[in-house]
Formats: C-alpha cells, structure tokens, sequence
C-alpha cells in the first residue's frame, strides 16, 4: 500500500485557512488520504482524531480533541466533518466505573465547542484517552484478514512484529476506551493496536506519522498474506449453473419484499458484481462453507447482516424450480436469523424492535454478488463491503480456518441500544425502494415527471432514441438529486427487441421495475386528407406501438417479482377532445389509452394497476426543450398569432382555472398513482386546469 503523503500538499491545506489550527488542516488531509484507500475504509468505515489547543471567547486556553463526526466520510471529510470537544473533561470520565452508551453519548454532546456540531463518533473515548495528537483507525482488510483466523493473535505478530498491542473484541463504548488505554499505558511504546475481529489504530504526535505506521503495518499485513497465497494452490473449480439475470433478479427481489405494516410489499433496490474474480470465487468448491461465515468487523452487519445466503441454483429445471429454490433457500435463512435474535434477545434479557430478516448479500454460482438496500447506495455499499469481504475470506484460506465473530457480539452490535433508538424516527419516502421507467427521457415532460419521482424517493430510469436530449434531462436531474439516482436507457419504443434489451440492462443495474411510465410521443400537424401515410404511420409507432411494446416488455418483470406494480400512461387530452388537423396524435393516444384499459383489466391479477393522466397544454422547464411543442408549437401560434408568452396566456386563458399546467404537475399526478394511496385502477385523472369538453366520459 502507497504511502501519498505529500509535505508541499499537507503544507498548502495549512496555509489555506491560516485561523484555524494547523492540527486540524492536517487532520482532514491525512484522513482524506485514508479515505481515498478502499484496502483501508469503506464508505463511512474508520475513524480519526486530532488533539490541539484553541483560545475561548474568553481569551483562556483550551485543550480540544477533533474527532470524526459520525455521517461523514474519511474520503471527503472536511473541517466541518471534526466536532471539536473539550479534551480536559473528556480525560476525567476515565475515573468513572461504568457509563451506558446514551450517557456518554449526552457527555458527548454537552462538551461540544459548537452546538451545531454532528455526533462525535462512538469511538471518541478511545482517541480521547490515547495521549497522542493524532490517532487513526481503520477496517484495513489486511488486517480484519488476519484478525479472524483461528490463530490470528499469532500471525499477526508474526506479520506486524512483536512491538504491537492485541486486544480480544469489546464492543465499542466506555469498556473499550479503557482497554486501549490500559494496554497502551503497559508498554508505552507501543505505536499500534490491534483489535480482534475489528480493526487498526495507530497512533503518533505528528499527523505524517500516524498515517505512515497504518500504512506501514498494513502493508506488511498485506506482504504477509500475499506470500502465504503465493505458496497455496488454487482449489477446483466446479460447474455452476448460468442462471439468466433478466428472470432470476426480478424474482429475488419480489421474494426478499415483506410486507410492510400497510400490506404493501417493501421492495429493495439490487446491485450486483459479476466481475470474473467473484465468478471465480462464488465457483470454488468450498465456497459455501468459505464464504457463509460471518462479517470481518461487526460495523458492516448494519449494512450485510451477518451471513449471506448462498444461492446455488444447480439442478434448478425451468423458472417454477428456480422460483421454489429461491423460496426454500429465503425460508431458511429467515428462520436461522429469527432463532438467533430470539436466542439472543432472551440471554441478553432485551425486547428488541426486530429488523427485518432477510439477507442483504445473495451469493449466487454463475451470476455473481447480489446485495439488497432500501435506497440503490445501500445496496452499493453492501456490494462494496461484500466484494471486499469475498476476497479477504479467500485470502485467509490460504493461512488457516476462518473464526467468526461470536452471535453475542453481533447482536449486541447489531440491535445496538443507540441504533434501535433510530429505528421508527425516519418515515421512508412515498416511493423509497421503487425503480421507475419514463419513456420519452429526453423532453420537458420527462424532466418534470422524473423531478417528482426522485423527490418521493424513487429510482429513476429515462429513455430515449437520442443519446443528446437524454443526457440533458439526465445530467440536470443528477444535479438536482445526486449521483446514483437516475440513469439514462437509449432505446427505441418502437422496436420490442430494443426495450427488452433496456429492460435488461435496467433489471442488471437494480434488479426490476415497479412503475413504468410509457410518456414517449410525438405529434404531427396536418388536416387528414393532407396527412402523409408515412408520418400518420410513424406517429402511431411512437404513441401507440411504443406504449403496447413497453408494456409487453415489463409485464414478465412484474409477474417474476409478485409484487404488483404501475403503468402510468401519459395519455391526453385529446383523448375526450379531439382538435382538428390532429389526427394522427389524436388517434394514436386513444388507441394508447384503450390499450391501458385492456392492460388494466389484464394485469389487476397479479396487482398491477394501469391509470392514465391526460394533460393538456403542458409547458416544462425552458432549459429543455419539448419534443412535441417544437412540432406542435409554431403551428398553433401562427395559426392564433401569438408569440411563446402569448401562446402560454391563450392556454392559460382557455381552461376553468385560469392556469397553467406544468410538466411537475403530471409528475404529481404520477407519484400520486405510484404511491398507492386509493385503490385505483383504470382511470384516467385530467391535469389540465378543467376543460370541459375534455372530462373524463
Ligand atoms: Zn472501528
């Protein structure tokens, strides 16, 4: 591992902002070093601190401990990201005997230097009662490598040399600060701890050093395990099945949904990894018995639970088998995870609020790591930490027989007195755990459609035939929302090879589909004894063959995963109230709209409902421009004489509100149906300030 620690950079950071303490410069420079080493901490994983004096308001002197506060990311921390707490008093709560977590975490908060400052990590005692400036801590894989093999204590002072402090697991807290501090004061020096099944520190007066002996010790953790792989051979191989993405994804998603307390399935996001390393390794022939040991630092058993289920879908015969294997497999895993918070929950004498009992990482031969979240960053992270854990259990093998973590220990971590606190506080979004498709990604309407979806929590998927628009509404709703939340899918919805193939990709990114919104059109003006066959023809393929292959292509996902779903067809108008030299748009969206009541009288079997919302008139966002209303736009306005603003006024003007309608509005509309709030099926719901010739009949 590359020691990156620059004197020049370090320097700059310094002089940057000459009023606050250097300390603190170069405690957010080195943690941001650690940070960007995923060998070293993953999203959110380890810890920092740094010791300084500051001067009071008062004008006294002051001893101060910045410490990681919890939230932020060693990777992008910044000054912001260490609450500062007075070290003095921190130091005299070493005399207590005990202290609970939520004291402490209350001592924490009530000697804070600033009121608006984020929770200090858990781990600040350890770094508080530690008499060093600067302390780092790390998950190093390397590290949590060795620290879980039945004889790790010896290998890793075999590795790392005898000088270093080993300490058995204690759960983080009060206990565990003391531990550190005892062993510390044993042999002073001591530049390094240890702790079994969790992690690294290391710790220096000056910032350069902490950070170069965690790279130093992690490095010959790393040479070490590296030279005990080189002399081991590989184990065989066995035959896996190929089980085909697009049909089993769906379905294991659908299968991990439990019902939340409305009824209504809780559906995650998947992520999967099918890099040719897990292939390999999920194909090993000990990888069940390798790879269904517990988690390589208890901090990841809020993201992974404890164990993954192995998936080994071998023998499986048609889509019924593999629905049934599935089952078995999901069935017991719950009951395995329900018999240990029960047995643990009665030894530790608790009432847990019980967390749901499916898996979060699915290992499946022949497909890869899948993992599951409520939002796609969790499942991400889960991904992450997995892929890591993968290769750290194969590395290990080669030193000797894997030693989990005991169940108590898990539990404790895992039902965690301070995380149960959380749990009931946050409301989900309307739509958290929800993919959604827009069809026409590329216009105004898309970008407000897919506006409202993002903000109510969902995963958002556009597409379009041109690349260029689609970025555009892509990029802007990126911006908007962060990464990671909306993807761009080119496909033509004329084509059903083309949308399945979108479709596929859309499934291997998240693992399904629950609202498809077909929003896809384009318009054509023209009386029709002057209509060109060619552009009615086209105009039909866009507006009503690319709803019929869009829902044809996502009806087989909704039935895989069972768990009901929405069409949301972005009808018209025009639908009731049909407008002359129209003909093609007209007709083409009500041969749409009947195909979602066709769809609607089909799909309400397996919970799928079909609503239509007919606007009318619609203007988006300036910065992107409408597909239709370059088509549409200029004929009208010639034809009334009007310029843009007066085009938008004669629209406002002609319905019963007096408004204008907005692309967000429709998207309202859509969250509305997508959010299951009234038992709706087949409507159509007019978004167009009430015209009257247009009410639904
Ligand atoms: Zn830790």
């Amino acid at each position: 591992m590359q020691n990156r620690y620059n004197s020049s950079q370090a320097q700059a950071l310094i002089s940057a902002v000459p009023e606050q303490p250097a300390a603190l410069a170069l405690r957010v420079y080195t943690s941001r070093l650690i940070g960007a080493e995923p060998g070293l901490v993953l999203h959110g994983g380890g810890n920092t601190s740094a010791k300084a004096r500051v001067t009071t308001l008062l004008g006294e002197e002051m001893e101060v401990l910045f410490i990681k506060g919890s939230g932020w990311d060693l990777a992008t921390i910044e000054p912001a990201g260490f609450p500062a707490l007075d070290l003095g008093y921190l130091r005299k709560l070493r005399r207590l005997e005990a202290l609970t977590d939520e004291e402490m975490v209350n001592q924490f908060r009530t000697h804070l230097r600033s009121a608006a400052a984020p929770d200090p990590s858990i781990e600040t005692l350890v770094h508080a009662f530690l008499p060093h400036a600067f302390i780092d801590h790390t998950h190093a894989d390397a590290i949590v490598t060795l620290t879980n093999l039945v004889d790790g204590e010896a290998l890793l002072r075999e590795a790392l040399g005898p000088e270093i402090g080993i300490l058995p697991f204690i759960m983080p807290g009060f206990p565990l600060a003391k531990e550190v501090a005892r062993l510390y004061e044993s042999r002073v020096s001591m530049d390094c701890i240890i702790l079994m099944h969790h992690g690294i520190f290391t710790f220096a007066d000056d910032a350069e050093s902490a950070y170069a002996k965690m790279i130093d010790y992690v490095t010959r953790a790393e040479n070490f395990i590296a030279e005990a792989v080189g002399k081991k051979p590989r184990p065989a191989a066995r035959s896996a099945a190929k089980p085909d993405p697009a049909v089993l994804l769906p379905m294991l998603r659908g299968a991990l949904a439990l019902p939340d307390p409305t009824g209504q399935p809780r559906t995650m996001l998947l992520a999967v990894r099918h890099d040719a390393d897990i292939l390999a390794a999920l194909e090993r022939e000990d990888a069940e018995p390798l790879f269904t040991t517990g988690v390589l630092t208890p901090d990841h058993v809020i993201r992974t639970k404890n164990y993954p289920l192995f998936l080994d879908l071998q023998g499986t015969q048609g889509h019924e088998d593999i629905q049934a294997r599935i089952g078995l497999r999901l069935t017991a895993y719950r009951e395995r995870y329900d018999r240990y918070v029960t047995a643990q929950a009665t030894a530790q004498r608790v009432t847990p609020t019980r967390l749901d009992p499916m898996p979060r990482v699915i290992l499946v031969p022949g497909l890869g790591l899948v993992t599951a979240g409520a939002t796609a960053k969790d499942a991400g992270i889960a991904a992450d930490i997995a892929s890591h854990t993968l290769r750290a259990k194969i590395q290990g093998a080669a030193l000797g027989p894997y030693r989990e973590l005991d169940e108590a220990s898990i539990f404790a971590m895992e039902y965690w007195r301070l995380e149960q606190a959380k749990l009931g506080r946050t409301r989900p979004q309307s739509l958290s755990g929800k993919v959604a498709l827009v069809t026409g990604g590329g216009g105004a309407m898309a970008l407000g459609i897919g506006r409202q979806l993002l903000a109510a929590g969902a995963r958002l998927f556009l597409s379009d035939i041109d690349p260029v628009r689609l970025g555009r509404v892509t990029g802007r709703l990126a911006g908007e929302f962060g990464p990671g939340r909306v993807d761009g899918l080119v496909m033509d919805v004329t084509d059903l090879d083309s949308v399945t193939g979108g479709l596929n990709r859309l499934v291997l990114t998240c693992g399904g589909l629950d609202i498809l919104v077909p929003n896809a059109g384009v318009a054509h003006v023209a009386r029709l004894e002057d209509l060109d066959a060619a552009a009615f023809v086209r105009v039909m393929a866009v507006n009503c063959t690319g709803t019929f292959t869009m829902i044809k292509a996502a009806v087989p996902i909704f039935r895989r995963q069972g768990t009901g779903g929405h069409i949301i067809i972005n009808s018209s108008k025009n639908v009731f109230a049909p407008s002359p030299a129209f003909g093609a748009y007209s007709a083409s969206k009500a041969a749409a709209h009947q195909l979602g009541k066709i769809a609607a009288l089909e799909l309400a079997e397996i919970g799928v409902r079909v609503n239509m919302i007919n606007a009318d008139a619609v203007f988006g966002d300036e910065a992107v421009d409408s597909g239709l209303w370059a088509v549409v736009g200029p004929d009208r306005m010639r034809a009334r004489h009007l310029d843009p603003a007066g085009l938008k006024d004669y629209y406002r003007q002609r319905n019963l509100l007096k408004t204008e309608v907005l692309a967000d509005h429709v998207g309202h509309a859509v969250v509305f149906f997508a959010s299951n709030q009234t038992p709706t099926t087949g409507a159509t719901l007019p978004v167009d300030g009430g015209i009257p010739e247009a009410f639904p009949r």
